[in-house]
């Protein structure tokens, strides 16, 4: 058993900095000694970087992967009397960028196994927003929830159908891949964030948007800087103060070094965690939780490695929290409660029962620790203690 003085950190950002804390120092001790604070030397290097990565003609580095969102969908003139189609199994982020713009968010159901948006529910809502509302549908705005893509083949063809633009939600996905291409490079516009818990994370916050779109990389880069024009005493148009710190770039040119690599890590973790669930399931007689589903032709970073507890354990959920948390386990829900149940989304009149799907997940997904160093010794403690707490529960049932 694990007592508490032997914690297990949730994710374990430590464990990553001790193996680059030669060069991250020195990088950064570079920018105070140059002193370009504001888009300095490192932000136009680590944008070229990004885009090689992505494989995407254009990366605008941002301050945050919220404003990425809220700047793509200024950038492409959405506003009120829009509505933009998105997922209500998501971080509030999502769905806050599309009401901080005036416009309004329609929610259409996730499928279970991805835990993503529903093409066929997007299709639905497109309909309904035609024939019901004064609304124009503008975009459609997917979220590649735990690091794992959405269906963008089949939303990029509802996309073209409806001449809506796709704004790729991939603040948990960077680096994932679908159909060999590199997230967030599978829409209009893709946004992503450099929080530091994201799966390429900086040391404050920090994010990024990337496009194909020359027009629209230009929009985004006088957005940034107050709606500049040839400077940014020559503003153009109202943007805001959005960039990314000099400090946070020198940052994370050091960690994405790493992160090709950190990549395979976060795979063979989850590979792990799977093989372990599975042996722990197979040797009890109920089925007590779901391993996350692997899509053919995708690859997820995993930002969360998020199981599904079966009935009747899933209503046991915070007491199963606490007893592992009592074992010096962390464990989290993302996310609790879906957006349209939310007090800041009030307005938009939705109800408990709206999306299924979307609440049945919420209701029912666990995350456990989960990072690139984490080992194998460490995934034994977890999920023995997990098997162990519950079958503790199901036996007081
Ligand atoms: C983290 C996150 C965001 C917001 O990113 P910040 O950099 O924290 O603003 C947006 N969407 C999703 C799905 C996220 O997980």
């Amino acid at each position: 058993m694990i007592n508490s003085t032997n914690k297990i950190a949730f994710i374990d950002l430590q464990a990553q900095r001790a193996r680059i804390e030669t060069e991250i120092n020195s990088a950064i001790q570079r920018v105070l000694e140059h002193g370009q604070f504001i888009m300095g030397p490192e932000v136009i290097e680590l944008e070229k970087r990004l885009a090689d990565f992505v494989g995407a003609n254009h990366c605008i580095s941002l301050s945050n992967g919220t404003d990425a969102l809220m700047l793509s969908l200024l950038a492409l003139d959405i506003g009120p009397g829009d509505a933009v189609i998105t997922s209500p199994f998501t971080f509030f982020a999502t769905v806050e960028s599309i009401l901080s713009v005036g416009a309004t968010p329609i929610f259409a159901d996730i499928d279970c196994n991805s835990y993503n948006i529903a093409p066929e529910q997007v299709t639905l809502r497109i309909e309904q927003i035609q024939r019901n509302t004064d609304l124009i549908p503008k975009a459609i705005m997917p979220v590649d929830l735990f690091g794992l893509c959405a269906d963008y083949e089949a939303i990029n063809s509802i996309a073209r159908e409806h001449q809506l633009f796709v704004i790729q939600d991939a603040a948990q996905s960077f680096g994932a891949t679908l159909s060999e291409q590199t997230a967030p490079n599978h829409g209009t516009v893709g946004t992503t964030s450099f929080f530091p818990a994201k799966p390429l994370g900086c040391y404050g916050d920090g994010g990024a948007a990337f496009t194909n779109d020359d027009k629209l990389a230009e929009d985004l880069r006088s957005l940034r800087v107050h709606g500049k024009g040839v400077d940014k005493y020559d503003n153009v148009k109202v943007g805001r103060n959005n960039r990314l710190d000099t400090i946070q770039a020198a940052i994370l040119l050091e960690k994405l070094k790493q992160y090709p690599q950190e990549i395979q890590l976060r795979q063979k973790v989850a590979d792990e965690y799977t093989r372990l669930i599975n042996d722990t399931n197979s040797r009890f007689e109920v089925q007590r939780f779901q391993c996350p589903q692997q899509i053919d032709g995708r690859t997820s970073v995993w930002a969360q490695y998020t199981i599904r507890l079966a009935r009747p354990l899933s209503k046991k959920r915070a007491e199963l929290m606490q007893q592992l948390k009592e074992r010096g386990i962390p464990s989290v829900v993302y996310y609790r409660t879906p957006s349209h149940l939310l007090g800041a989304c009030k307005s938009l009149g939705y109800k408990e029962g709206d999306f299924p799907k979307s609440e049945q997940a919420a209701a029912s997904v666990l995350s456990l620790p989960f990072h690139p160093y984490l080992n194998l010794e460490t995934q034994k403690l977890i999920v023995d203690a997990v098997d162990d707490v519950t079958k503790q529960i199901l036996s007081n049932q």
